[in-house]
């Protein structure tokens, strides 16, 4: 078990990312994803992320049900602000009325980490003035033991976390095979305050497998056609991409959890036995040598909250 910052939540150093619980990868067997959960917790894994935006609360329904007579054995995570691909609302009221609607479908009366989801959609005035202060004081209320942001946007998680006391900092596709731009500012930052930093994503939405990313992946087609060579150069020396990447992202020294999408038992064991996985010590530098030239993350969010276009508002 790792940390979690300075929360007093220990987690698991691989996370059980519930997003495909929601379907949003494609169709699931439900009651395989459930005995999903089940083994996650027989085996070790403690910490499920999930959001009402996934599967718009399927994701939350399904594994408050999975998690029924198991609540006190799990570290869950859910988000509150995103309800739709277009369906934002970072009001102080919709906070609070979020964690009660969470917290119904989760079958539990507290949730370990409360997240405002996807932080590059909003005002950053708004997130810091209004909406951080409701997750404040809902912390406050008990009904989450900690708090914290996630999103894409890498300059403006870190300005938010220096200027609001988060507890946690989850970001996307920012540390994996293909980008590794999280040790730029957000790791060294959340190191030094003693943050929590979640790792999402370190199959790059599923592109570093061999079924490949969803229809709906963000990247840049010559991105996802470097992540389909890198399958094939693994395939010929007789390894598995998602193997390979998940050894990688799992490796980083100031994350306290990686958080892969988990469908089934198989993809649960597999991303458990990366844990241990002896990989030839040449295959990750040259499947980097394949992703490197096209790892950059997209952008998504408001103009002003890109990356590039960032301006501290001091
Ligand atoms: P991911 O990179 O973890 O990829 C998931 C995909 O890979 C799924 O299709 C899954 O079934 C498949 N997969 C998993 N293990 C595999 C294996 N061993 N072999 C082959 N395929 C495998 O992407 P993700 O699911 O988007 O990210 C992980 C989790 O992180 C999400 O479920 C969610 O909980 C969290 N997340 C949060 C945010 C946010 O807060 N903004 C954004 C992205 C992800």
């Amino acid at each position: 078990m790792s940390p979690l910052g300075n929360t007093g939540i220990e987690v698991s150093p691989l996370g059980f990312g519930a997003s495909p619980l929601g379907e949003e990868f494609g169709p699931i067997d439900v009651g395989e994803g459930a005995r999903a959960v089940h083994e996650a917790l027989d085996r070790g894994v403690n910490f499920f992320d999930t959001s009402p935006f996934y599967g718009r609360t399927l994701s939350e329904k399904r594994l408050g049900e999975a998690l029924e007579g198991r609540r006190d054995r799990a570290v869950v995570a859910t988000k509150c602000g995103r309800y739709g691909q277009e369906d934002f609302d970072f009001s102080a009221e919709r906070i609070t009325r979020s964690i009660d609607e969470s917290l119904g479908r989760l079958r539990t009366d507290y949730v370990d980490v409360l997240h405002l989801h996807d932080v590059e959609f909003g005002d950053r005035d708004q997130i810091l003035y209004e909406t951080l202060p409701a997750l404040a004081r809902i912390k406050e209320s008990g009904k989450a033991r900690a708090i914290g942001v996630t999103g894409l946007q890498l300059e403006l998680l870190a300005d938010l976390a220096e200027a609001f006391p988060v507890d946690v900092v989850l970001t996307y596709a920012r540390y994996n095979l293909a980008i590794q731009d999280i040790d730029a500012r957000l790791a060294p930052l959340c190191r030094e305050r003693g943050i929590g930093l979640i790792n999402a994503s370190p199959l790059l939405l599923g592109a570093l497998t061999d079924g490949g990313p969803p229809s709906w992946h963000p990247g840049d087609p010559e991105l996802l056609l470097a992540a389909r060579r890198a399958g094939a150069l693994c395939r010929e020396r007789g390894a598995s991409l998602a193997v390979v990447a998940m050894r990688f992202a799992l490796d980083h020294a100031d994350v306290a959890s990686t958080l892969v999408g988990i469908r089934t038992r198989e993809e649960l064991s597999q991303n458990l036995e990366a844990l241990q996985a002896e990989v030839d010590p040449d295959l990750p530098a040259d499947v980097q040598a394949i992703l490197r030239p096209h790892g950059t993350a997209w952008t998504t969010g408001r103009p002003e909250n890109h990356d590039a276009a960032f301006v501290r508002a001091l």
